[in-house]
């Protein structure tokens, strides 16, 4: 019976897994295929995305016309349940500006519109975020993994791209990511046969395309966690399962039931034909059909238990369904339960042998939080004015992206700000939204009745969006750490984080101002609104672009890292993080690929010393 409840769970078990996000479904999937008995516990509820998505409802038919509320931040028919900036009963503190830097709980904010240093996304369901993040998939590059060696900046991962390389190779065979190798500077190319096809580029993406040409900005399909034709269930499993002929058996039965996309609804609902990428139609349902993996849910972890040689025995969770504490037993925990939350358990899980929280005689548990640099620009374009109606469907992302390209003139000195970002875009005519025309009138000056028909049909689909995702470098002064006063409604003490981007971050920020304003003018567009010169006053919240990365670090060496390169702690034999925690720094690739890939990884190896005996 693979969905357990407290009651019915095994003596102990092999390994006991924290999360069932992009982490945990990775570690979940790899370590049951391998044979070992795994139990699940994920704090959100039971979450079928097969039976929940509402792919096909209009605006219309749903309260507010479906407009963003602050438990629905991205819409009334968005897959998260139970999160957003804030969870019911799960504060976080985070300082306030026009408070006088005092410590405050967050509060819902709009990520526009908030004062507060950090913001926290958390999904609370089975599959976590996975159930509607945007899937960009892009790989870190080599350059991405030595970092400090190039510039003297940051940390060097104890990794090099060449670890990950065939990683990457099977996570993208997998999940399933359409894309194109297009061999450019730090922007790896996949093993041949690999990726799926890219969809066609839409007119707003060609637009862009041409004016960035002129620009010398490469313009290239994206890499998107979407089955742009059903994967080849006949090959793959067995080419990723070489030895294991029953686990490429589960995977076979799970990719056919995988639909190709239809290239019509908002994936961020989630996909019940399981076209997109989530940890609950991918991960999931082969690591369950091994019949090696039980899975709890509503099961909030408190912390990691230690026997006295300091070896971990298992977690204490609260049963949100009866509020009482539980234990649960294994020969390996691996927390992944995202950045922050993993960091947060450690800190937690504090006894006479690790007074300090576990895993934290470096002290750098909480250390070196970093969020991806965001910046945009909106613009209106006057040549997508008056379209003709055409059939504008494809996937609810870009077709098309922006990578890097401005590595030689970093190299040679002629920026002003380390490492780069890539673009991401978007426009043109999709499903009409609340508030989607209130732009309208400063450029029609107002309008009523039937020319105000004309002046929507005139608008619709003219706008678009730039928007810079960037490298943030670790720095002292952004982590998180327990909060002294304020626990969460199981008891269970919370972070407050400290946040802080440096001028790296806010230079890179206004060169994506100047960068956008380029791209619009040359499409032949205005810029809405106005450019910043000074980044500082156009660079994202941190957190806000939900890439919470690093505060469990992986290192070389035992003194200023928490885990060694195989994501396992030092001090903690059989205790591993294999969520964004082990990174040590966040290229502008979205990380969520290398989470998966370097989780694959760190089980792979964890698989083998239990089969010897070393764990
Ligand atoms: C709107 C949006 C768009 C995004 N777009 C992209 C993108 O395009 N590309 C990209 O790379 N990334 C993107 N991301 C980020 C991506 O979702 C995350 O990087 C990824 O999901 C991280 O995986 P994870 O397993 O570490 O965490 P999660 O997916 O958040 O999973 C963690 C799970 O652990 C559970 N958990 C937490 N604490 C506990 C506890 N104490 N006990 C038990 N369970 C616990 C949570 O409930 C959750 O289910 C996006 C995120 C959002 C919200
Ligand atoms: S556009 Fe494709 S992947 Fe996205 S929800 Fe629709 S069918 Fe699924």
């Amino acid at each position: 019976m693979p969905f357990v409840t407290s009651s019915k769970t095994k003596p102990a078990y092999d390994v006991i897994i924290v999360g069932s996000g992009a982490a945990g479904g990775q570690s979940a999937y790899v370590l049951a295929m391998a044979g070992a008995k795994v139990l699940m516990l994920e704090a959100g509820r039971n979450y079928d995305p097969v039976t929940e998505t509402p792919m096909f409802n209009p605006p219309v038919q749903a309260p507010l016309r479906a407009a963003s509320t602050a438990d629905k931040y991205f819409g009334f028919y968005d897959a998260t349940v139970n999160g957003g900036w804030t969870v019911p009963k799960e504060p976080y503190v985070v300082r306030k500006k026009n408070q006088g830097d005092n410590w405050v709980v967050a509060a819902d904010n709009d990520r526009g519109a908030t004062d507060q240093n950090f913001m926290w996304w958390r999904s609370r369901m089975l599959g976590g975020r996975t159930n509607h993040w945007a899937r960009f998939s892009f790989r870190m590059g080599p350059y991405d993994f030595k970092p400090r060696n190039r510039d003297g900046l940051g940390i060097d991962w104890p990794i090099t791209y060449e670890d990950m390389a065939p990683y990457y190779d099977k996570v993208e065979s997998l999940i399933g990511v359409y894309g194109s190798n297009e061999g450019l500077e730090n922007t790896p190319n996949s093993s041949p046969g690999i990726l799926l096809p890219p969809p066609k580029p839409r007119a707003t993406e060609l637009l862009a395309k041409k004016a960035c040409t002129r620009l010398g900005i490469p313009v290239i399909p994206a890499h998107v966690a979407i089955l742009s034709q059903q994967q080849d269930a006949g090959k793959i499993p067995g080419l990723l399962h070489p030895d294991n002929p029953q686990a490429a058996g589960w995977l076979a039965k799970n990719m056919r039931a995988r639909l190709a996309c239809f290239w019509a609804t908002a994936c961020g609902r989630g996909c019940s034909i399981k076209a997109n990428y989530q940890s609950t139609t991918v991960h999931l349902p082969p690591a369950l059909d091994s019949g090696n993996l039980d899975i709890i849910t509503d099961a909030m972890v408190r912390e990691v238990t230690v026997d006295g040689s300091g070896k971990a025995t298992g977690v204490h969770y609260i049963d949100k369904t009866t509020g009482r504490e539980e234990h649960a037993q294994a020969r390996v925990v691996v927390l992944a339960a995202s950045g922050c939350e993993s960091a947060r358990i450690l800190l937690n899980s504090k006894s006479a042998l690790f007074p300090n929280g576990l895993a934290n005689s470096s002290g750098k548990v909480g250390r070196y939080l970093m969020d991806t640099v965001g910046g945009g620009m909106a613009g209106q374009i006057p040549a997508l004015e008056n379209c003709p109606p055409y059939n504008e469907d494809g996937a609810s992302v870009m077709h098309m992206y922006m990578p890097w390209w401005l590595y030689r003139e970093q190299l040679a000195g002629k920026l002003d700000f380390p490492r780069g970002y890539h673009i991401e875009f978007g426009g043109g005519r999709r499903m009409p939204e609340i508030g989607m025309f209130t732009e309208l009138e400063h450029l029609t000056g107002g309008s009523y009745g039937k020319k105000l028909k004309e002046d929507v049909r005139r608008y619709y689909g003219s706008f678009m969006f730039f928007s810079g995702r960037g490298e943030m470098i670790p720095n002292e002064d952004s982590y998180c750490e327990i909060d002294p006063d304020k626990k969460d409604a199981w008891g269970i003490p919370v972070l407050r984080f400290h946040f802080k981007w440096s001028e790296h971050e806010t230079r890179q920020v206004a060169h994506m101002q100047k960068t956008f304003t380029e791209i619009i003018e040359t499409m032949g567009g205005k810029v809405l609104g106005h450019p910043q010169r000074d980044g500082s006053k156009a660079i994202s919240v941190g957190g806000s672009i939900i890439h919470e990365v690093g505060t469990t670090c992986m290192g070389a060496d035992s003194k200023n890292s928490v885990l060694n390169r195989y994501c396992q702690a030092w001090d903690v034999k059989n205790l591993f993080v294999t969520d964004g925690g082990p990174f040590v720094s966040n290229a502008d690739k979205n990380p969520t690929l290398s989470i998966m890939a370097n989780a694959w990884r760190a089980c792979d190896h964890l698989a083998a010393e239990m089969k010897k005996g070393n764990i």
